[in-house]
């Protein structure tokens, strides 16, 4: 694949949510854009900053090409605090970052090209603050799919028309529908709504915060997701997203040109188990049910039970990601002798490289949160999902791939309800009807279509190749116009 190359000095000031699922999607993206003659500033917190430096082993955030630098700044939060644990608390403290970040990037640097743009985490509404006291354009970047960004910039709408918040009742009929938002993209049902926003969540703070997240959001002077047209909606989904007229650009999926040829932009704030990729070299092809929920989504002790005791009595060999805090904060522990009758077609991990697990030829399926990464991911890899949403934008993400994509099952009922328990018996039976069924073969048939049009979209010529391209003639023109 070749890039083209510009040469004019251009400098993006990327600002990704510091947390596990917006530095990957970022990071990717910055990487694309320095392939292609930007100088990259990749801003993050010191908080994050040091987990990735800690796990990263040889491969540091800081080893990077010459037009690439790393700068950080603290999140005014205790080191013991929990951050996305405590994640109300941790988006206000973001929420104030606006004058340290002017600080950090007004600090004359006369070794850098002068700030072309912001590209600015949707999750960040500081950042519009700081794009007004550097004087440049801010560009929105949404690390979710085109439909939910839509819904969350236009929450406001969603409230004028009784959809938010979200009653209990709504939650549990299928029948309604809502299609008053812009944009090519399906309607969508009460239950996709960003689950912050449902009535029992109404005097949280977190309602609150992405309130004031969609209103920033909707003054961006650019536009840009990590999903891809022939995904959702064309080039008429994004224009949902053209406020005021901006531009509002498919890119993704942002992480897998690089996946393709071979550069490694993915980091995590985990140290990855090494072993995963030969225990997956050992078994059968498409045999392997790959279980992770992302770094936030937590469950009960006793539901992780019934899901231990569902993956022993389904047969397939599994590889389990069991985060130290899986278990509402605290490690998971496994029902009694589980090790030892699993011991032969089972790997318990507490993290691992994903996009290797997921491109592997063992995988057969992955029992997953339907994050958005993991969604883009497990798409990019032609790999079928049943999905276990936690919060957010997981309920939507779940449902696309269930009914508008036919990539997926779900567990029914968790949808309105997230806390529901799925017994074991549920765990099995949905195991099996997606990896050793009729369905699931009908489904493999769409994860391929799609797996191959992800790649076609992000090649050279494809629509988000061609897209990001035209992001960066369109950074020259912003050049021009501050210098007018
Ligand atoms: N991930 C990983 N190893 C794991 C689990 C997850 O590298 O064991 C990565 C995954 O590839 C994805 C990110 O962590 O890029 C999780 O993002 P997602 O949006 O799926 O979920 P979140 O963590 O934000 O809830």
């Amino acid at each position: 694949m070749s890039e083209e190359i510009t040469v004019a000095p251009l400098h993006a000031v990327v600002v990704p949510f510091p947390a596990q699922g917006h530095v990957n999607p970022l990071n990717n993206f910055a990487e694309l854009l320095a392939m292609r003659g930007v100088f990259i500033t990749f801003v993050t917190t010191e908080w994050i900053h040091q987990r990735l430096l800690l796990a990263a082993g040889d491969h540091k955030p800081k080893d990077r090409g010459s037009n690439f630098r790393f700068l950080s700044i603290p999140d005014g939060l205790p080191p013991e605090h929990g951050r996305t644990a405590q994640l109300d608390e941790y988006l206000f403290a973001l929420q104030s970052l606006g004058p340290a970040l002017t600080s950090l990037l007004t600090a004359a640097d006369k070794s850098v090209p002068p700030i072309t743009c912001i590209v600015a985490d949707s999750f960040l509404s500081c950042t519009a603050e700081l794009a007004k006291n550097l004087g440049v354009p801010r560009v929105v970047f949404w690390t979710s799919c085109t439909t939910l960004a839509i819904m969350q910039a236009n929450t406001d709408l969603l409230i004028s028309e009784g959809h938010i918040p979200v009653e209990e009742e709504d939650l549990k009929s299928k029948d309604k529908l809502i299609t008053c938002l812009p944009g090519k993209i399906p309607p969508i049902r009460p239950t996709d709504i960003m689950s912050f926003y449902r009535e029992k969540h109404l005097s949280d703070n977190l309602y609150n915060i992405f309130l004031h997240e969609s209103r920033i959001n909707k003054m961006a002077d650019y536009v840009l997701v990590n999903t891809f047209e022939e995904l959702e909606g064309g080039k008429e989904a994004q224009m949902g997203l053209s406020f005021n007229g901006c531009p509002a650009l498919a890119i993704g999926p942002v992480s897998l040109p690089n996946f393709l040829e071979g550069r490694n932009s993915m980091y995590s704030m985990w140290e990855a188990d090494k072993t995963c990729l030969q225990w997956l070299d050992t078994q059968p092809q498409a045999s392997v049910l790959y279980v992770s929920f992302g770094s936030i989504a937590v469950k009960s002790e006793k539901q992780l039970h019934e899901l231990a005791l569902g993956l022993e009595a389904c047969g397939y060999p599994f590889l389990w990601v069991l985060r130290s805090d899986i278990a509402e904060g605290k490690p998971m522990e496994l029902p009694e002798g589980f090790k030892d009758r699993t011991k032969d077609r089972a790997l318990i991990v507490s993290w691992t490289e994903q996009l290797k697990v997921l491109s592997h030829p063992s995988l057969g399926g992955f029992l997953t949160h339907n994050g958005w990464n993991s969604t883009l991911e497990a798409i990019s890899m032609g790999v079928l999902m049943i999905g276990w949403p936690y919060f957010h934008d997981q309920f939507l993400d779940c449902r696309l791939a269930k009914d508008i994509w036919k990539i997926g099952l779900d567990f029914e009922g968790v949808d309105a309800d997230e806390f529901k328990l799925v017994t074991k018996e549920v765990v099995e039976s949905k195991i099996i009807s997606l990896m050793g069924s009729s369905i699931g073969k009908k489904l493999r048939e769409n994860a391929m279509r799609l797996k191959e049009a992800a790649k076609k979209a992000v090649m050279e010529g494809g629509t988000s190749y061609t897209n990001l391209n035209t992001f960066v003639k369109d950074m020259k023109n912003m050049n021009l116009y501050e210098d007018n």
